[in-house]
């Protein structure tokens, strides 16, 4: 892009700093009984705050709804999948902007809540959403863009404001792949390789035991609950103390799908990915291999193989018992 033509959109990005996308968005329904329940089911939330059976039962004399629903609550739903059905605000407008320049991926990088009181059923919640600051062009591990900073401002009826968010995007050209990149230029494409997993404080130890040629498997330390992906706290009795067993191996096809599109580089196609029950009862997501697809079956016995692939990156596959 010639420098006339970022200046000539960075002119336009400046209009958008400072204004409201548009008319308040009211909540399609008030804070209700029945959609703080089902969250709370999605979440594994059993706080009585939330969920208790009478409002008596309750420290705030009725039940309130978890302050995490707050964006929920005006969200547009479903719809949302749908760009033809997005409102027209200024929001769109400037992603459609952006795009036009070809910057036309965008992804999610922060969230900040702020909660002042707690929601009950009865509350009627609006957002007032502003666009607070367009960054200038960075350079990001997924492509050069400009983060777009938003701010929602949720007031209830009465108008008073009862919470708010700081919402981040990216909005970027995507870097070329290997072999777009070699489409383009004609160079040889270097071998495309897997998504490396994310690893982090919470999972390094899982992938260092796993190149050791184990598959580990964490367990509580207070109530020997295993689970699967490691995580830093129990889901059934919240303990923070943990420890790992290490798998046998044997397991059987809990659940699976056969991927044939969309095609990520370096994985073959069709991919087998299959929700594999270990002996030990957990579960985990892997790929099933050394099988035609067609011959996979729910309850079938599975081995584990750990792997090595792309040089250098070991990960657990399974393959049909007894192959
Ligand atoms: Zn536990």
């Amino acid at each position: 892009m010639s420098s006339d033509t970022k200046q000539e959109l960075e002119r336009q990005l400046a209009a958008y700093v400072g204004i409201e996308i548009g008319p308040p968005t009211p909540a399609a329904e008030p804070v209700n009984e029945s959609m703080i329940r089902h969250w709370c089911e999605a979440m594994g939330d059993r706080n009585p705050a939330y969920v208790a059976p009478t409002a008596a039962a309750t420290i705030h004399g009725s039940v309130v709804a978890p302050p995490t629903m707050l964006q929920g609550w005006t969200l547009i739903g479903i719809e949302m999948a749908d760009p033809a059905k997005m409102p027209r605000n200024k929001q769109t407008e400037l992603h459609a902007l952006l795009s036009s320049y070809g910057y036309t991926s965008v992804v999610a990088t922060n969230c900040d809540q702020t909660y002042v009181r707690y929601l009950r059923p009865g509350d009627r919640i609006t957002a007032t959403t502003t666009i607070e600051s367009i960054s200038e062009e960075k350079a990001t591990a997924l492509g050069i863009g400009y983060f777009i900073n938003t701010r929602d401002v949720y007031r209830d009826q009465h108008g008073e404001e009862i919470g708010s968010m700081l919402f981040r995007v990216l909005k970027f050209k995507p870097a070329q792949l290997p072999q777009a990149a070699a489409d383009a230029g004609g160079s040889t494409p270097a071998k495309p390789t897997r998504l490396k997993p994310p690893r982090g404080h919470d999972n390094a130890w899982w992938w260092d035991a796993l190149a050791k040629g184990e598959l580990p498997i964490q367990r509580c330390r207070e109530c020997g609950v295993l689970r699967h992906p490691p995580r830093p706290m129990c889901g059934a009795c919240q303990s923070l103390a943990w420890d790992h067993v290490a798998a046998s191996g044997a397991g059987t096809v809990y659940s699976y799908t056969v991927v044939h599109h969309p095609k990520f580089p370096g994985y073959d196609y069709p991919l087998v990915c299959a929700v594999i029950e270990l002996a030990e009862g957990t579960r985990i997501v892997s790929n099933l291999v050394g099988c035609s697809p067609a011959d996979v079956r729910i309850g079938m016995p599975v081995r584990l193989s750990i792997e090595e692939v792309d040089g250098g990156m070991t990960l657990p596959f399974f393959r049909p018992a007894g192959s």
